[in-house]
């Protein structure tokens, strides 16, 4: 029998993908970051990106303020993602 692939569970719809399919970040505390190699981090699909609700499941789950800087910080991992 062959040995299933590696996957990675999306934080929000806990649907499984290629770790390669999918954005990993990590919480720093008061912001989001892209995963540095060290720590918690967790993974999201592309399709719950899309989704604004996605941000919202993700600041609650990391107790994290919303500001505007949070906000743009989000933007741009999303937007260096796209760019992939
Ligand atoms: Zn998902």
């Amino acid at each position: 029998m062959k040995q299933p692939k590696q996957t990675r569970m999306c934080v929000r719809c806990r649907k499984r993908f290629q770790q390669k399919e999918l954005l990993r970040l990590q919480s720093n505390g008061y912001s989001l970051c892209a995963f540095s190699g060290r720590g918690r981090s967790f993974y999201v699909c592309e399709e719950c990106l899309a989704q604004p609700k996605t941000f919202q499941i993700i600041i609650k789950m990391n107790k994290l303020k919303v500001s505007e800087e949070l906000i743009a910080t989000i933007k741009e991992i999303w937007n260096l993602w796209q760019k992939k």
